[in-house]
């Protein structure tokens, strides 16, 4: 069986929801006490965050490539970064190691084209919301037009991710909030919502919502359950 390698941490309440859906995946598949091979580093979110507020990305990739030729020598067959916005700087932390990187971003978009939509909003923390790394992918490799809140929801939802969902705080009053923000995004011509952000399935479940919700933690952890599998 291939090991799974995980970056996770970022934050480590959605790096456990990771750990339950692989082995959950495997467990289905193959039954009894199969479990996923997997070695997980697992990092400190406080370092990343400070320096994600000072766009100090670069001093990011030093620790995350650490972190990734850690899981490499652990065996690792290849890797998922836990984390949607910290894709930014996935192609640095891939020149640092000769594991494949399973982007996150991609393994979405293929979902959304086996499932036919062509026009999509995106939730997540700002920097995935508003900088190219992440949308212009989905656009330019994937035919997929994308849609993102304005500035004042878009605050709420980064918001309310590092206040809230990181902290494993769950708060009715921002599940209304993402609703609501969720609906506008229909109105406006989503076909469907990626839940681009790791945590944000902890708050909104497609059982609050009769749109389209893509769960990016679901579907990247089901993207390594069928690597694995399909070895
Ligand atoms: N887990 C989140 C994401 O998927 C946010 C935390 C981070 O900044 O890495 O983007």
């Amino acid at each position: 069986m291939k090991t799974i390698g995980l970056l996770g941490g970022m934050s480590w309440e959605s790096t456990l929801n990771y750990y339950k859906a692989i082995n959950q995946g495997i467990k289905q598949a193959l039954g009894g006490l199969h479990s996923s091979k997997l070695c997980l580093y697992s990092v400190d979110f406080d370092e990343i965050e400070k320096l994600q507020n000072l766009g100090q990305w670069d001093q990011t990739v030093k620790i995350l490539s650490q972190a990734a030729q850690s899981v490499e020598a652990g065996g690792a067959d290849f890797l998922l970064i836990c984390t949607n916005t910290m894709h930014k700087v996935a192609d640095e932390i891939q020149s640092g190691i000769s594991i494949p990187i399973v982007h996150i971003a991609d393994a979405t978009a293929k979902q959304l084209q086996a499932d036919g939509i062509k026009r999509v909003g995106l939730l997540g923390t700002q920097f995935t919301m508003e900088q190219p790394f992440y949308k212009q992918r989905l656009i330019d490799n994937f035919g997929v037009d994308v849609i993102v809140p304005n500035a004042e929801d878009q605050s709420i939802v980064h918001q309310v991710i590092y206040s809230e969902l990181c902290l494993g705080k769950i708060e009715e009053k921002s599940r209304n909030q993402y609703l609501r923000i969720i609906d506008k995004l229909h109105q406006e011509g989503a076909e469907a919502v990626i839940l681009g952000c790791t945590e944000i399935a902890l708050l909104v479940e497609q059982r609050h919502t009769t749109i389209s919700l893509y769960d990016t933690t679901e579907i990247h952890a089901a993207e390594a359950v069928r690597m694995v599998l399909s070895e």
